[in-house]
């Protein structure tokens, strides 16, 4: 692997930047009175206990995770979503109009945006045909400002795991950071890369209680790390970023881990399901293979049958103007009611007999 190292990837006002110190991080003890964080001594006025600041470093949180995925607590961050996480990235390590990130397209909107509103220019390599890592045509865009690759995987919107090898070797080759977001990891058969991240100073891997878990409206993100980094994430994020509600409803959600379990397996199930039911429509070209829960379909004609499928209130994402999605829809796998209703609406659509 080529030299790594932190100190010289971050921004150096970050470096120095005397972070906020909380009433809660000065103490953060049992016990006692605490008149130190000008809270209301009384309660909250809907009831429930929510008149007190939320730990901010959330760490019976971090305990359970810990041991669910087998990593220190020390290499964990919790964001108001994914978005939190990849945007302090962005601040704490690309310099505004210097450097640039990495990402692989097609991909999740969210990288550019983030790097958008960070002023940071951003670089794109295409991936293959079967939509997996290009090395060349990645090396071919890196240059001594480049931050961050961003590797998502399952990929979002072609369904696919990156090939583990390959992202591997940009790990080893690239000495910047290699940000693996595994917001579909749960629907994949295969291994976290949160078991690498001893192996790999320069890995950071995203993860979220958005899909799986079932908690998209919690807004719940996570990053893992190594100390150093998550270090550098809880200096500069807002000091109370995830309120006690939050760290609550998460906390249970975690201890419940057999039910998301069982969740997955109904939503691969149905995937499955969908798929067979899907090729048999004629409108239907391709089915790409998913590891996560939706379906990039190559159909005749996307944006007709998109409207189409909007007039009975069904919506699926039209990707047909994304590089290499030409005529592709990105259908999420619902409940089997919820995909008997596409399937029975793409049959009605005109002119277009099954086979
Ligand atoms: C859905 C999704 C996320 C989750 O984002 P949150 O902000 O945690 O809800 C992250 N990455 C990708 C690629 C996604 O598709």
């Amino acid at each position: 692997m080529k030299e790594f190292n932190i100190k010289s990837l971050l921004r150096p006002h970050i470096a120095t930047l005397k972070p906020y110190s909380s009433a809660r991080d000065e103490y953060s003890g049992e016990a006692g009175v605490f008149l130190d964080a000008n809270e209301n001594p009384v309660g909250s006025v809907n009831g429930g206990d929510y008149n007190r600041y939320p730990d901010p470093l959330q760490k019976a949180l971090k305990e359970k995770l810990a041991e669910l995925k087998q990593v220190q607590a020390a290499n964990i961050f919790f964001g108001n979503g994914s978005d939190e996480a990849i945007d302090l990235l962005f601040r704490a390590f690309a310099r505004p109009g210097i450097d640039n990130v990495v990402i692989l397209q097609p991909t999740y909107g969210m990288y550019e945006v983030s790097a958008g509103i960070n002023d940071i220019e951003v670089r794109t390599a295409n991936l293959s045909k079967t939509f997996q890592l290009n090395a060349e045509a990645i090396l071919k865009v890196v240059d001594e400002n480049t931050k961050m690759i961003f590797v998502c995987s399952p990929n979002n919107p072609t369904g696919n795991l990156m090939d583990s090898v390959l992202v591997e070797d940009i790990l080893n080759e690239f000495t910047g950071l290699v940000v693996v977001d595994e917001a579909y990891i749960d629907f994949a058969d295969s291994e976290s890369f949160t078991k690498k991240l001893l192996q790999f100073p320069n890995l950071v891997v995203l993860q979220t209680l958005s899909k799986a878990w079932g908690l998209a409206a919690l807004r719940c993100g996570i990053a893992f790390a190594s100390v150093e980094i998550i270090a550098i994430l809880n200096k500069i994020k807002p000091p109370y970023n995830i309120g006690r509600h939050t760290q609550q409803t998460a906390l249970k959600a975690l201890h419940k881990e057999d039910a998301k379990k069982a969740m997955v397996k109904e939503i691969v199930r149905q995937r499955g399901l969908l798929s067979d039911e899907l090729s048999r429509l004629k409108t239907v070209k391709h089915i790409y293979p998913s590891d996560a829960n939706f379906l990039l379909v190559k159909v005749d004609n996307a944006k007709a049958i998109y409207n189409f499928l909007l007039e009975s209130k069904i919506v699926v994402r039209d990707r047909s103007r994304v590089v290499l999605c030409d005529e592709c829809l990105r259908i999420t796998v619902g409940t089997a009611e919820e995909n008997r209703n596409l399937l029975e609406s793409l049959k009605a659509y005109p002119n277009l007999a099954n086979r």
